[in-house]
């Protein structure tokens, strides 16, 4: 919980690089428009940088621009390879712009969205705050572009073979991406037992909270959804006793002080 809200604070724009919480990510996707068609959701992993690089200098920024000089200088890519990137402690930062075709998976790129989880899983499992972050990408994509969460919406690099650019789900020259210990296995039976179900999850999920949020608070305005809904979530400011937010009225002193008091209290 104290993780979550102390993300609110942090939403940051640098150049094309958007920094944003899970709930400002599915704003910002939702209240966007988009000029190419949106096939399906690539899941990787860096490999490198991994949780230790992240650890040690929680920049994001600097991170995601020194992948993006690796990408245009050695790879030769014109800019970032991919649309997206997840942060272990998850965050989500959107990267190349999400109306070009991302340099992910060769044989998927057109109408691919490039999502990169910073890790390396085949060492390791994905932590669990990253997991919600991975999992709430996947959904968020899945239902905004009108896709299904099958293993042809959302796809792995391991299943598409490098040389060919042909699926040949993990047969052929492949890379182990998005890792071994990603949700279970990098295969795709292993995507349709541990990962797709989950994904289904966290849309129906999303959409139940959402509505239970928004039924008795009708009159919120638009740009302030995401974060009434994310304030009744983590409890710091309630509405009155019968669950009504009364999003219009004003706050006296005494309300004031009561949301201080449970800010304090959740970040210890
Ligand atoms: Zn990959």
């Amino acid at each position: 919980m104290r993780v979550e809200y102390k993300e609110v604070n942090r939403m940051k724009k640098n150049g094309k690089f958007i920094l944003l919480t899970r709930a400002e990510f599915k704003d910002w996707i939702n209240n966007t428009k988009f000029s190419r068609k949106m096939r399906r959701v690539q899941n990787h992993h860096t490999y490198l940088p991994d949780y230790n690089t992240f650890r040690k200098n929680k920049k994001y920024f600097s991170l995601v621009k020194n992948m993006e000089y690796y990408h245009v200088h050695t790879a030769k890519f014109s800019q970032i390879a991919q649309n997206i990137t997840t942060f272990p402690d998850g965050m989500i930062m959107i990267c190349r712009s999400m109306n070009r075709n991302p340099a992910g998976i060769k044989g998927a790129n057109t109408g691919g969205i490039c999502v990169e989880h910073i890790g390396n899983f085949d060492n390791g499992k994905v932590n669990s705050e990253h997991q919600k972050t991975v999992l709430w990408v996947n959904a968020v994509l899945c239902e905004r572009f009108n896709l299904t969460p099958n293993t042809t919406s959302i796809v792995y690099h391991h299943w598409y073979d490098l040389r060919s650019g042909k699926r040949k789900d993990g047969k052929g020259t492949t890379k182990t991406c998005p890792g071994r210990k990603f949700f279970g296995g990098n295969s795709v039976s292993a995507c349709k037992k541990y990962f797709i179900p989950r994904v289904i999850d966290t849309i129906k999920n999303m959409n139940k909270k959402e509505v239970k949020v928004m039924e008795k608070d009708q009159t919120v305005s638009n740009y302030a959804k995401a974060a009434v809904a994310l304030m009744k979530e983590l409890q710091i400011m309630i509405g009155d006793e019968k669950g009504n937010f009364n999003p219009k009225d004003p706050i006296t002193r005494q309300d004031l002080a009561v949301v201080a008091m449970r800010i304090i209290e959740q970040q210890k």
